[in-house]
């Protein structure tokens, strides 16, 4: 009997009416002679309310305690799920992270999974069950709780996927699928059928919410093919795997845009060697990730340090950052963060010159001074500022032919 893994996110088991109709959807799958994994994340909001009770309670709440706090959000949706396809006349058991054998290592709030000990879940199979899995938490060796980071639900999916061999993993969302560009921006942006691992971490690390970024690198790392569709309606979604067909691998696939992003530069400072390590060591420690680096030539051995961080972590880097800039003798720091990334990915600029031209024409073109601006193989990103995002989105659309695929 084929296996398939379904997640659903928390907006699709929002309230007892939406989870009544993913149960509907489970049943379905089931009755057309599958075996049936489930992936829940919280219900709506859940988790976000988590967070801010336990602020309420203390400024620096315990780490240990907040997982485990935050880990029942899923729990609460795993068993109305069951109990929803129960009474659909379903055989169905609902299984927190340790019961799921999800094995991960003990940073808090952060875990890495180490494995996936499936016996139990095969078991339940075998007897005939549906089985539901809380999503975003595992255990430690010490069975203590963990979760896996913000969104973790998707990488819970995508572990147990590749864990059981199952056939594909399909993620259900409110969205129909991946789009050349957010629609809300893009009223013609197209939903893409295919697209590959490679295209799609990217843009999921550069704005496209519709899948964590973890979890397509899982599904790339084990070979498992992710579908992403709409738990409202019976539209085919987007797959995302190893290579999308021939012909679209000359072209840019998406444009994304991300306004989570901060700017902060540290001016004058004397150049010699240890200052990037002085600044960027310890926010590693604070757990804050840098993104673009951009650091200029230097004139008379001074020279200036501009780098990017998540708008939301402006406020915790600045103080970081601002005394160490005293330290090493520069003149002052700043910081701005009313900046977005516009970034255009495809395998096709891949050894291809002229694309970074063409994406710089098209910013020109509706009057976009761009700021900063960074690379990968396969992606070219620049920071604008924030009120230009729409237009700079659809001129990038324009520009490179996807208003028309
Ligand atoms: N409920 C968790 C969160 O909101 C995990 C998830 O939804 O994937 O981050
Ligand atoms: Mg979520």
């Amino acid at each position: 009997m084929p296996l398939i893994l379904h997640k659903y996110g928390g907006s699709s088991v929002a309230d007892s009416g939406r989870i009544k109709n993913v149960a509907r959807r489970i049943a379905k799958a089931k009755d057309a002679g599958n075996q049936i994994v489930v992936v829940v994340s919280a219900m709506g909001n859940t988790t976000d309310d988590l967070v801010r009770l336990a602020y309420e309670i203390s400024e620096f709440p315990d780490d240990r305690e907040l997982d485990v706090l935050l880990s029942t959000g899923e729990v609460v949706s795993s068993t109305l799920l069951a109990m929803s396809l129960g009474s659909l006349g379903h055989k169905a058991v609902s299984l927190n992270g340790a019961q799921a054998g999800i094995r991960t290592d003990s940073s808090y709030s952060r875990a890495r999974i180490l494995n996936v000990d499936t016996e139990r879940i095969s078991c339940e199979l075998e007897k005939g069950n549906i089985v539901i899995v809380a999503g975003f938490q595992g255990v430690t060796q010490e069975m203590d709780t963990t979760t896996l980071g913000r969104g973790g639900s998707d990488t819970t999916a995508v572990a147990i996927a590749a864990a059981l061999k199952a056939g594909e993993c399909q993620i259900y969302t409110d969205v129909e699928g991946v789009y050349t560009a957010d629609p809300r921006l893009v009223p013609n942006a197209v939903k893409l059928e295919k697209i590959s691992y490679e295209e799609m971490l990217e843009l999921a690390s550069y704005g496209f919410r519709v899948i964590h970024p973890r979890a397509v690198e899982l599904g790339e790392l084990y070979d498992v093919p992710i579908l992403v569709a709409s738990s409202f309606s019976e539209r085919s979604g987007t797959v995302i795997v190893k290579e999308a067909s021939m012909e679209v691998r000359n072209k840019v696939r998406g444009i994304a845009h991300d306004t989570n992003v901060a700017k902060i530069t540290v001016i004058g400072i004397p150049d010699h060697p240890g200052i990037a390590m002085n600044i960027f060591e310890p926010l590693t420690r604070a757990n804050i990730s840098v993104d673009t680096i951009v650091q200029n030539a230097s004139i008379e051995g001074i020279t200036d340090l501009t780098f990017t961080v998540a708008r939301s972590e402006l406020v915790k880097a600045m103080s970081i950052v601002e005394p160490v800039a005293k330290s090493i003798g520069a003149r002052e720091c700043s910081a701005s963060s009313s900046l977005a990334t516009v970034s255009i990915v495809g395998t096709g600029m891949e050894n291809t010159p002229g694309y970074a031209a063409r994406m710089f024409r098209a910013l020109y073109e509706v009057n976009i001074n761009i700021q900063l601006i960074t690379t990968s193989e396969i992606r070219i990103t620049c920071i604008i500022n924030e009120d230009k995002v729409g237009d700079a989105v659809r001129a990038l659309h324009k520009m490179f032919d996807l208003d028309v695929t």
